[in-house]
């Protein structure tokens, strides 16, 4: 049976606009926009390319504290925002990542929000939506039968089989594959060598899909990427295999912005979702260019807490794409911010206002961190049924000294009308004139850039380089990649490395144990601590409670 109380049953509780006449409200006319059946559309490339003199909305990003198991609701709060400022008259649009179906079947559930603040129509958007990951996978697989079959009919580049950093990809979690060995069973299944499997969305294809502004900048991109080395150790770039045309074929729907709606009729661009930690995790540049030329106000959320999301997004998305935000949104609980307080998850039932004091240090350190780009800033604090007024009062009162308004927010609940506040807010903090930089420049060496970000973001007091990561950054900047901006791979959970450092803490080393070179995407990874590119299932995946219904409703999902 359906559980009225679901995600999936509030979504079906109303009944969605065709997705033409979403797209009438920002003016799309119909031969633009290439119906996936009633309610899902993409933007035809041919409009896009058109749409490059308009005048350019305000842009608004949601990041968050660093998350808990408490949940914070970045997403719900993107979409209860985008309704709120449709509901107080601005041409609004919401942009957000597709999910992948390795969270959806695993822990974290879907991506499409929660409450009376979701995106519709959901179940196709967790599932399958218009095939965009599938093609990923596919283009990216397409590269990795390339290389084998080079091998196999001769090897003309000399490629290192030891050396071949292109692996294998499937959107699913499956600890199985992570390493495996391939071309087993004899000559004619080519030569054996050791290979794995990454989640669809980490790879660089998925990037690159995200960073590309055109579909000739996707070739080049994709063409730029490095696959690994030959025995002389030369950089081989994946145009050397001479598949690119046909990864870009595979691609070409999948480039296409997607339109959907929230469940009050907001239009929202769902569209890209690479990693948040080996890659930059905010949507695609084409979506997000388009909304603002499109619509007055577009709000946009970064994967993981400010320290990674944000300043990713920023520095790398931003950058690469000539985007200058207007405000940041930082979404925070009472009951996360319990948690950076030192209360265990067990114990969040019981109220607790000396702990949510103190776990306002992770709150505080963010919001300082996001005026450092220049950025104004609003607090959205996503309220849960079991808050107390005395909790709510302490993270306002813990923030006044920053001259931040911390605003109440019940879209989860109410929909729209419970994030009006925060909507008034923010449009107030776009009007102001923009002071938006970057944390640092191009032209800084990349160790220092990784510095940087460990200093004035992380609060680090040094940043501890391997040899071999030193030794490789040289390597890097010596074959012209100095100009590059740095992606930063490390915990969400915490400011440093180590995922129990919960809250604020300081005086902490960041160990950069090895850097990676994502020559396509155009960033260099910096990876501090062990980073999953493969994630498992957990004990109790959500995967045991996805039904279908004998009506064909798909129950289960959230
Ligand atoms: P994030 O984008 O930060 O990962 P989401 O917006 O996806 O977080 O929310 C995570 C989960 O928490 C979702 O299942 C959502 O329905 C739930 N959630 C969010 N806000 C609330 C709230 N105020 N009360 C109860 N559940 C909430
Ligand atoms: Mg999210």
């Amino acid at each position: 049976p359906l559980d009225p109380a679901s995600d999936a049953a509030i979504a079906a509780s109303v009944t969605p606009l065709p997705i033409g006449e979403v797209a009438a409200k920002l003016a799309i006319p119909a031969e633009a926009l290439y119906r996936y059946g009633p309610h899902k559309g993409k933007l035809s490339l041919d409009f896009i390319a058109d749409l490059e003199d308009r005048p350019r909305g305000r842009l608004v990003l949601v990041t968050a504290i660093n998350p808990t198991p408490a949940g914070e609701g970045k997403t719900t709060t993107t979409i209860g925002l985008g309704d709120a400022l449709s509901r107080a008259g601005m041409k609004a649009a919401v942009c957000l990542r597709e999910p992948s179906l390795g969270p959806v079947f695993g822990a974290k559930g879907g991506a499409t929000g929660g409450g009376r603040a979701q995106i519709i129509p959901m179940q196709d958007i967790n599932l399958h939506f218009t095939g965009d990951i599938h093609a990923i996978t596919a283009a990216h697989n397409l590269l990795s039968a390339l290389i084998d079959n080079h091998i196999h009919w001769g090897n003309a580049l000399d490629l290192d089989a030891r050396r071949i950093a292109w692996r294998r990809v499937m959107d699913l979690n499956d600890r199985a594959l992570r390493q495996v060995t391939i071309g087993l069973g004899g000559p004619a299944n080519g030569f054996p060598r050791e290979d794995g499997f990454d989640i669809t969305v980490a790879s660089e294809v998925m990037a690159i899909l995200c960073l590309a502004d055109g579909l000739e900048d996707l070739e080049a991109r994709l063409s730029r990427m490095v696959i690994g080395q030959t025995r002389g150790r030369r950089m081989v770039r994946a145009a050397e295999l001479e598949g690119i045309g046909a990864m870009v074929a595979l691609l070409r729907d999948a480039f296409q912005p997607n339109l959907v709606q929230t469940m009050e009729g907001t239009p929202a661009f769902v569209h890209g979702g690479p990693f948040a930690n080996i890659a930059h995790g905010c949507n695609s540049v084409m979506a997000t260019r388009s909304a603002l030329a499109l619509a007055d106000v577009v709000v946009t959320e970064a994967g993981f807490g400010a320290d990674l999301g944000a300043e990713k997004f920023l520095d790398i998305k931003c950058r690469q794409a000539g985007l200058a935000p207007s405000a940041a949104v930082v979404v925070a609980t009472v009951r996360a911010l319990k948690m950076h307080g030192g209360v265990p998850l067990k114990g969040l039932g019981a109220p607790d206002v000396a702990a949510v004091t103190r776990g306002c240090e992770n709150l505080k350190r963010h919001v300082e961190n996001l005026t450092k780009f220049g950025l104004p800033v609003a607090v959205a604090l996503n309220h849960f049924t079991g808050d107390t007024p005395e909790e709510v009062a302490a993270v306002a009162e813990a923030l006044a000294g920053l001259g931040v308004g911390v605003h109440v927010c019940r879209h989860w609940a109410n929909g729209s009308s419970g994030a009006e506040d925060l909507a008034r807010a923010v449009m107030e903090l776009v009007e102001r004139p923009s002071t938006f930089r970057f944390l640092y420049p191009e032209d800084m060496p990349l160790a220092q850039k990784i510095e940087t970000v460990a200093r004035q973001i992380y609060r680090a007091e040094r940043v501890d380089f391997s040899s071999a990561a030193t030794a490789r950054l040289k390597e890097f900047e010596a074959a012209g990649f100095g100009a590059l901006p740095v992606c930063m791979a490390k915990t969400q959970y915490s400011f440093t490395a180590d995922p129990a450092a919960r809250n604020a803490p300081t005086g902490h080393v960041l160990p950069v144990r090895e850097v990676r070179l994502s020559a396509g995407a155009g960033f260099v990874v910096a990876l501090a601590g062990d980073i999953m590119t493969m994630p498992g299932l957990p004990s109790v995946p959500a995967a045991r409670d996805i039904f279908v219904m004998p009506d064909g409703f798909i129950a289960g999902l959230s």
